[in-house]
């Protein structure tokens, strides 16, 4: 078995959740006590947080090639950034270490392209959903369309993602809020949601959507299990 590298801590509530599923995983497919082979660096999510709000990118990747460089030393054979948002920086992390690195929105096309959708929707950061970096990636890579919320609804789902997800905070209304914008997503066409955010799963689960969740959190982590097992 390979040993898999984590850059978490961003926040720590989702890359608790990378944590639990690789090991349930591999309990699952190996059986008795078999456990994953992990090397875990978790970075203090305050800084990152700041340095992305003030769109100081280059200083927030300078510090996530520090911890990379620190599990590539540490032993592991290949490296996960346990966050979407981040991935923005990843070409930067990816040619910062020797060891290769299992990008989400990757293990996410994969995924896009084994249930067939050719039209999907995105909830992530304001970063995710707007930029390129990661939609991009899934048009360019993976031929397929990707829509995201109206604006105000964009607000709303980055809002709950910083101060609420990101601190363990699970509200009802947001639930609610959430599933009435998956609904809309669903009516335009989407033909299932990726929750391009590793703590959305925290608040919704598919028996709150009419059609399929991508949870990228799990998509990557069953992805490390894959190349872990390789
Ligand atoms: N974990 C979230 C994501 O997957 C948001 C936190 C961050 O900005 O890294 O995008």
């Amino acid at each position: 078995m390979k040993t898999i590298g984590l850059l978490g801590g961003m926040s720590w509530e989702s890359t608790a959740s990378y944590y639990r599923i690789i090991n349930e995983e591999i309990m699952h497919r190996l059986g008795g006590l078999h456990s994953a082979q992990i090397v875990l660096y978790s970075l203090d999510f305050q800084e990152i947080e700041d340095l992305q709000h003030r769109g100081r990118w280059e200083e927030a990747a300078d510090i996530l090639v520090e911890g990379a460089r620190r599990i590539e030393s540490a032993g592991a054979d290949f490296l996960l950034i346990c966050t979407n948002t981040m991935h923005k920086v990843a070409g930067r992390v990816e040619s910062g270490v020797g060891i290769p690195l299992l990008h989400i929105a990757d293990a996410t096309g994969q995924q896009i392209r084994t249930g067939g959708f050719s039209k999907v929707a995105l909830l992530g950061t304001r970063f995710t959903m707007e930029q390129a970096f990661y939609r991009g990636r899934l048009e360019e890579r993976f031929d397929v369309e990707v829509l995201v919320p109206d604006e105000a609804e964009r607000e709303l789902v980055h809002r709950v993602i910083y101060d609420e997800l990101c601190l363990g905070s699970i509200q009802g209304a947001s639930r609610e809020h959430f599933i009435g914008i998956i609904g809309g997503l669903a009516d335009r066409g989407a033909e299932a949601v990726i929750l391009g955010c590793t703590e959305i799963a925290l608040l919704v689960d598919q028996q709150d959507s009419p059609i399929p969740l991508l949870d990228t959190t799990r998509i990557h982590a069953i992805g490390a299990v894959d190349m872990a097992l390789e």
